[in-house]
């Protein structure tokens, strides 16, 4: 099998007519990453998976693969393959039929054919199965099957556009690990697209977060969590409690905010934020809730007072809401320790957070604006 081949997007843009679906996306792809775009509907992830296996041109810019530049090279002559959350098996086809599709196209033989499914059909542990029909697989064999399918031509960079979209909550959770455990196994380059954040975290080497055409981060999973560059990519990556206010003082790495009805907060300030907030701008300080403790402050802690506005058990951990600032409501994460006694609603509680895990930013859009 080939493996590592980088993908590279130089400055690419993509319009249509007067609509720019994609500006100025610069994305380094290494080979053999599993690599997700990740944004909410409409952004631009689909566009730029098609200038990569060369359904589209883009409009300014290059994609590189391998290090070749793929201008005028259509879909069929690049080095790719691509599956769509629509898996279309060709149902009287047996399943190692199904896989072998392509090399039956080029003229294959039967036998060529029969030894190339069967080495698939282990790699994706269905060893056994290539005589059976498409309609005798689970919904998740299925999708292993059209996974093979696109790697029987042993293209370098496998595109996955939503594949587990159509599954039930279940069995989306159980292909993360599966696709992951594939794409380990193959060692080629996996670009994968999704809107949903709890796939491209958990499966990914590397993520970009895209909003409107534009991408606004590109890093780990964990990075993106706990070092968000944007008002965006904090509110739309996990839970985040936001607060508003005006920068008071900076001093080194930590910024003093003054909220209306939540006083004075401390938040780090995180390396890639430094010398972006100055004394006096309008400023927006994330915490997770599960970042929130019950309790005054400790040492070196900030205090944050609230009313509880209603609270949720759910098994391991307890979920209470809290009054916050313009209309918005706090979430705190608190664990299940089997004698939790929160609160009443209504009643004022005393919050606290180290400033170590709160993230200050200049203002800006959130995901849910
Ligand atoms: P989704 O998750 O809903 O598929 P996406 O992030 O993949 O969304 P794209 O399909 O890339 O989004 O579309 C980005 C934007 O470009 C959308 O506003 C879409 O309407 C527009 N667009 C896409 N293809 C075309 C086209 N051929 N002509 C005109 N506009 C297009």
């Amino acid at each position: 099998m080939s493996s590592g081949v980088a993908v590279d997007l130089e400055n690419i843009s993509i319009r249509f007519g007067d609509f720019t679906a994609v500006k100025d996306a610069n994305v380094a792809i290494n080979g053999g990453d599993f690599f997700s775009f990740l944004g909410p509907s409409g952004c631009g992830k689909t566009t730029i998976l098609r200038a990569v296996s060369g359904f589209l041109e883009p409009s300014q810019g290059t994609v590189r693969i391998g290090g070749k530049d793929m201008a005028g090279i259509g879909p069929n002559k690049r080095p790719t393959a691509l599956i769509f959350q629509n898996l279309a098996l060709f149902p009287l086809m047996k399943v190692w039929e199904n896989i072998a599709f392509s090399m039956e196209v080029a003229g294959a033989s039967a036998g060529e054919r029969r030894k190339r499914a069967d080495e698939l059909l282990d790699m994706i542990a269905l060893e056994g199965q290539g005589d059976k029909l498409p309609s005798e697989l689970s919904g998740g064999q299925k999708q292993r099957v059209a996974i093979a399918r696109a790697l029987c031509a042993n293209p370098d960079v496998l595109l996955l556009d939503e594949p587990l979209s159509a599954l039930d909550l279940k069995l989306r959770q159980h292909m993360r690990t599966e696709l992951r455990e594939i794409q380990k196994r193959v060692g080629i380059t996996f670009i994968y697209i999704t809107h949903d954040q709890g796939e491209a975290l958990t499966m990914s080497d590397n993520v970009a977060v895209m909003k409107a055409g534009v991408i606004d981060q590109i890093d780990s999973g964990l990075n993106i969590y706990d070092h968000p560059s944007t008002p965006f990519v904090a509110s739309f990556v996990g839970e985040n409690n936001v607060f508003r206010g005006k920068v008071k003082e900076i001093k080194g790495n930590e910024a003093l905010i003054s909220t209306r009805r939540s006083g004075e907060l401390l938040s780090r300030i995180t390396p890639a934020q430094m010398g972006k907030l100055s004394v006096g701008d309008e400023a927006m300080m994330f915490i997770r809730p599960e970042a929130l403790q019950l309790g005054p402050a400790r040492a070196g802690n900030t205090t944050v007072t609230a009313k509880v506005v209603n609270e949720e058990f759910e098994g391991n951990t307890f979920s209470v809401f809290l009054e916050g600032d313009g209309g918005k409501t706090i979430k705190m994460s608190v664990p299940n320790t089997g004698q939790n006694n929160i609160s009443a609603s209504g009643q004022n509680l005393s919050l606290n957070y180290d400033a170590a895990n709160a993230v200050a930013m200049p203002a800006g859009e959130l995901a849910s604006e």
